[in-house]
């Protein structure tokens, strides 16, 4: 096997191999193969942890799945998550659900559409601040994640990725994963470039993806204590979140 610095040198050429794959791609999360998305995101990651194990995000750190960093999740995805949710041992559910319900029923009305963020201080904000703290993704359980195998998009790309925005390159993390690979290695670093995973996932979503924030997913499939053995693809996330507040259990909303 190269060693590491010759494993640096060729390492664009291995993402641009991935890269090409992409119009190829036909699912997400289905096949395992180069046919889906997840799959070839899936390599480029690893490819990514074996020649930079150094980043900071390699170290078990769970800061995205906290606070304001809610992923946003399409159908598709949605799709794929959620036999993965079902699927999982009835306690872990159950820890799902209550988390569900005590983190984010006072709070979900604030992530409908055309109601979610509010600016604070210049920031764009989607949880109050004074919960920023306390509030995490429902299905981060025991300080990991519960479904890492089909986690969402948003999930595989934060934090491993750059991205091009209208031609300038930046790194798709939080500032300190930033601020860390931009002060401990050299200016020409690679990291796969996100746009075009992004645009094979919007091709695959099609016209009219039906698009909401985790936590309302989650929601509109909760049932009593456990989940819904019914996968839904198009919710009425208004009504979700009506009879969600208004179950016995759900704290009041905020
Ligand atoms: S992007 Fe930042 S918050 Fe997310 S895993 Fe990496 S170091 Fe942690
Ligand atoms: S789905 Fe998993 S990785 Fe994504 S925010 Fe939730 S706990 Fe974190």
């Amino acid at each position: 096997m190269p060693d590491l610095p010759e494993r640096r040198a060729n390492v664009s050429q291995a993402y641009d191999g991935l890269a090409r794959l992409l119009p190829g791609v036909q699912n997400v999360g289905d096949s395992w193969d180069e046919k889906d998305l997840y799959w070839v995101m899936e390599q480029a990651t690893q490819i990514s942890q074996a020649v930079h194990p150094e980043f900071l995000c390699r170290s078990g750190c769970t800061t995205c799945c906290r606070g304001d960093s809610i992923p946003i999740v399409s159908s598709i995805e949605w799709r794929r998550l959620y036999p993965h949710i079902y699927g999982l041992p009835e306690g872990m559910r159950r820890l799902i659900v209550r988390q569900a319900r005590e983190i984010w029923g006072p709070i979900l009305h604030m992530l409908l559409k055309g109601k979610a963020g509010y600016e604070d201080d210049g920031r764009l904000r989607i949880v109050p601040k004074e919960l920023e703290a306390t509030v995490h993704c429902p299905l981060l359980a025991y300080g990991k994640c519960s479904v890492y195998l089909a986690r969402p998009f948003q999930c595989r790309s934060f934090g491993n990725f750059a991205q091009s925005k209208k031609g300038d390159m930046s790194l798709y993390m939080c500032s300190q994963a930033s601020q860390h690979i931009e002060e401990t290695f050299p200016a020409d670093t690679a990291l796969p470039v996100l746009n075009p995973y992004i645009m094979t996932l919007v091709a695959l979503e099609g016209a009219n993806p039906v698009v909401a924030m985790l936590p309302l997913w989650i929601a509109a499939h909760i049932e009593g204590p456990d989940f819904s053995q019914t996968c839904t693809l198009e919710p009425d996330f208004e009504a979700v979140v009506k009879r969600f507040q208004a179950t016995p259990g759900t704290p009041s909303k905020h």
